[in-house]
């Protein structure tokens, strides 16, 4: 039996696309071998790498002057790469401004990273409430080579629910965890990134979309392979890139053009988030902790209304453990902040959601 799981990442692949990529397994396409087993040089991997950048760039509505790159190293490894490739001094020259708004752990290590290479200022943040909203976001100082913002918030489950106003400054963001979970103005962005594994496909890939002028500003001296004009000109076959990955994804990107497009996934994404914000709005038992305007279509975090801690620790394993056995896994929040959340990215279908609902529900009425 398939479980409904709502792991923050890797996180649930659509059915349609497990059970074609194990069809294809052991003959892709008329080709007698598998895609792991394909040369990355070959005909039958540059279709399928071509046919999922098209993919891409239909349902994100990526317009042609913007490069998609197929990397590795993660969402993590762009914390590295956007600084390096947009915001790093030749040596000898002063440091160049960045901007990072903090809006939770991973923008914090983002931030973290960046300052090894430039100037990273920090003008707001919203750790003085447990990153439970998102900040008013000043406009850049003139000069700062890139704004970077974290547009869905996985752990504490907020979203920037308007983009900030930068100017001529290239707006940066992270969407490793809500890639194509509604549209998404890419022309408003300098440069999206995302780690595959929460809404694109498997582990290992990671989706760089960069503007063409802001490629080719590495520092002399960076390595090739952590340089976007390397990536680029190569087509993302520089060196060998994660195949498999790039097939699965193509796999969940033809998925999501056949239910409907960034458009209808998003009505879904809205209708199943609806589902558990209306629920904890009434619970006795649960509260969502994050204020309402900033709440996440993706990560939906929930704690204890009351009670302390050792009571609030009982309810959470308790209620971790009979939703499991009812086969509604994951739900336990991130070990940084505790609680439980429910991700439900795209490939959670909404009656994993309706399931779940009834579940607090039933839960609730045993437990107060
Ligand atoms: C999961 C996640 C990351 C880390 O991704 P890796 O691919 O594991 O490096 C970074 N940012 C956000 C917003 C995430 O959700």
């Amino acid at each position: 039996m398939r479980v409904y799981n709502f792991s923050p990442g890797p996180s649930m692949l659509p059915l349609p696309v497990l059970e074609r990529a194990a069809a294809e397994m052991t003959d892709a396409n008329g080709s007698g071998q598998s895609v792991m087993e394909m040369s990355h040089r070959s005909g039958e991997f540059e279709a399928i790498i071509e046919r999922t950048e098209a993919l891409l760039r239909e349902l994100m509505g990526i317009p042609a002057n913007y490069r998609v790159l197929f990397l590795q190293g993660g969402a993590s490894l762009q914390f590295s790469m956007v600084p390096l490739n947009l915001g790093a001094a030749e040596p000898g020259q002063p440091a160049k401004k960045a901007v990072y708004i903090d809006t939770g752990v991973w923008a914090k290590k983002a931030a973290e990273e960046g300052a090894k290479f430039l100037d990273a200022l920090v003008p707001a943040s919203s750790g003085d409430r447990a990153y439970s909203y998102i900040p008013e976001a000043p406009p850049p100082e003139p000069g700062c080579a890139y704004y970077h913002i974290t547009l869905n918030n996985t752990i504490v489950g907020t979203r920037w629910a308007s983009l900030p106003e930068t100017g001529g400054v290239p707006l940066v963001a992270d969407i490793s965890s809500c890639a194509l979970s509604e549209p998404l103005d890419v022309s408003r962005f300098g440069l999206l990134y995302a780690g595959a594994q929460k809404n694109l496909g498997p582990a290992g890939l990671t989706l760089v979309v960069i503007r063409e002028d802001l490629i080719g500003r590495a520092a002399s001296g960076t390595p090739a392979l952590l340089r976007y004009d390397v990536h680029a000109d190569a087509g993302s076959r520089y060196n060998t890139p994660p195949c498999y990955g790039i097939y699965i994804m193509g796999l969940v990107l033809e998925w999501i053009k056949k239910t409907g497009g960034a458009e209808a996934m998003g009505k879904r994404n809205r209708e199943k988030a609806d589902l558990l914000y209306t629920y904890l709005e009434g619970s006795r038992l649960f509260r969502s902790p994050v204020e309402r305007a900033f709440r996440s279509l993706m990560n939906i975090p929930f704690v204890p209304a009351e009670g302390d801690g050792a009571r609030r620790k009982e309810i959470e394993a308790r209620f971790a453990g009979e939703a499991a056995a009812a086969g509604l896994v994951n739900l336990a929040g991130h070990r940084l902040v505790g609680g439980m959340r429910a991700s439900v990215y795209n490939a959670m279908p909404i009656e994993g959601v309706r399931e779940l609902a009834g579940f607090m529900k039933k839960f609730e009425a045993n437990y107060v």
